[in-house]
């Protein structure tokens, strides 16, 4: 076998399995291509792509104007570090600052990098700013949090899976219930330390759980009053996949820190970044943090690229308007199931709760099946499948999906 032969499905999975670190527990399905909302197993099979690569392909696959600006810019100059400048990191990070509303940005390549480099401006800050003791400050974060998997970020999680045997784990932060204003109020009130809230607008990995409506607003307010950073991880729910360009839209919140990834390269190259005003950017002075891939111009010109295919299509828009017919034509078939117990989300972030146990397979099984349908979707936490298509989708298309994932529940139907 040649190193870059057509392997069938069962190959490439034996080879992932025998070569690969098994760190994830795939869908079996082999993808080899994608377009817009459709991806195709080795084998020719076609599918609706509903995970999205959890929501970084917001764009669609190979969407072509992002696809030529990668080309363009990897046929010209991929890499110079920071060491030098170079001419479109300087564009992008206006671009990308104005689009936001934000006086600058940071560029990293992952959702986890971005995060920790949040928590080390928050940190930074606290001292420099706030004036908080050396090494006291307290950063206050949500149960059930998804925000990567660095070693600091496990340390705040509460998934055993995530955590166990990863430690010893980093000190300085404080859990509380997600959705509770009285807890972060007591928090606050009770640790002068405290210099930042990370919280997600809505909790993807988590089950997209949507917090009560004025929850972001409120908890925004409360850390003004207490001098708190307000830390936004939009890694999953920002770039128009909740309706709006980012998910604390809908409550006109204007983070102290916006973390974005995922999407922000419509899923062609990793791209990540932290955007904040001077007052708190600036702590940031040379040598205090980087990345040598961060910022590059590859990275640079997909970005914009994928922000201006946003905007020009309307992306959120079309995730606003979708996303309400998908969950009212799921409510209605919801009426008469008894395998489903209720849809939730925002715009094309949405969860369907499968009426079984947590620790059941039937959420993996109707996966399967909703594979073998032509739908690739994946369970989160056993009982909750997420639904989450690229948002370049068209109506047609999203009741054909409505149609293929109601047949494959009524087969599940007791
Ligand atoms: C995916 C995700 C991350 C981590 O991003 P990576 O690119 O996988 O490191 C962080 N926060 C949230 C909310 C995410 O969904």
């Amino acid at each position: 076998m040649a190193v870059l032969d057509q392997l069938t499905s069962q190959e490439a999975i034996d080879l992932e399995n025998k070569y690969g670190a098994h760190n994830y527990h795939p869908l079996p399905v082999v993808l080899s291509r994608g377009e817009g909302v459709y991806v195709w197993d080795v084998e020719g099979k076609k599918y609706y792509d509903f995970l999205s690569a959890y929501s970084a392909v917001n764009q669609g696959h190979c969407h072509p104007k992002i696809v030529a600006a990668m080309t363009k810019q990897a046929q010209t100059l991929s890499l110079t570090s920071r060491a030098f400048y170079n001419d479109m990191l300087g564009q992008y990070e206006k671009y990308a600052s104005e689009t936001f509303n934000f006086d600058k940005l940071l560029p990293m390549n992952t959702g986890a990098e971005a995060v920790e480099t949040a928590l080390k401006i928050c940190r930074k800050w606290a001292y420099e700013v706030k004036g908080i003791d050396e090494n006291e400050a307290e950063i206050v974060v949500c149960e059930n949090n998804f925000h990567g998997r660095t070693t600091t970020i496990i340390s705040f999680s509460n998934d055993p899976v995530a955590r166990k045997n990863f430690g010893p784990y980093t000190n300085g932060f404080i859990k509380i219930e997600y959705n509770n204003l009285e807890a972060l109020e007591q928090t606050l009130k009770n640790n002068p330390n405290v210099a930042g809230f990370l919280v997600e607008p809505i909790q993807g990995e988590a089950g997209v759980y949507v917090p009560t409506e004025g929850y972001l607003s409120k908890a925004k307010a409360i850390c003004e009053a207490h001098n708190v950073l307000f830390i936004a991880d939009e890694v999953q729910t920002g770039i128009a996949r909740t309706g709006k360009m980012l998910a604390v839209d809908h409550e006109n919140v204007k983070p102290d820190i916006l973390i974005l990834g995922k999407a922000l390269s419509g899923g062609a190259y990793p791209v990540s970044a932290v955007l904040a005003d001077d007052s708190i950017m600036n702590v940031i002075q040379p040598g205090n943090h980087g990345s040598t891939f961060g910022g590059n111009p590859i990275a640079a010109a997909v970005a914009i690229a994928a922000l201006e295919v946003v905007k020009n299509e309307d992306l959120a828009n079309n995730a606003q308007v979708l996303g309400e017919l998908f969950r009212s034509e799921l409510s209605k078939f919801i009426e008469t199931s008894s395998i489903v117990n209720s849809v939730r989300g925002k715009g094309l972030l949405n969860a369907i709760l499968i009426n079984d146990d947590e620790d059941s397979d039937t959420a993996w099984n109707i996966c399967l099946k909703l594979r073998d349908n032509g739908l690739l979707a994946k369970p989160t936490h056993g009982n909750i499948i997420r639904f989450a298509p690229p948002l370049v989708m068209t109506k047609e298309q999203l009741l054909d999906c409505v149609s293929i994932i109601t047949k494959t529940l009524k087969e599940f139907e007791v």
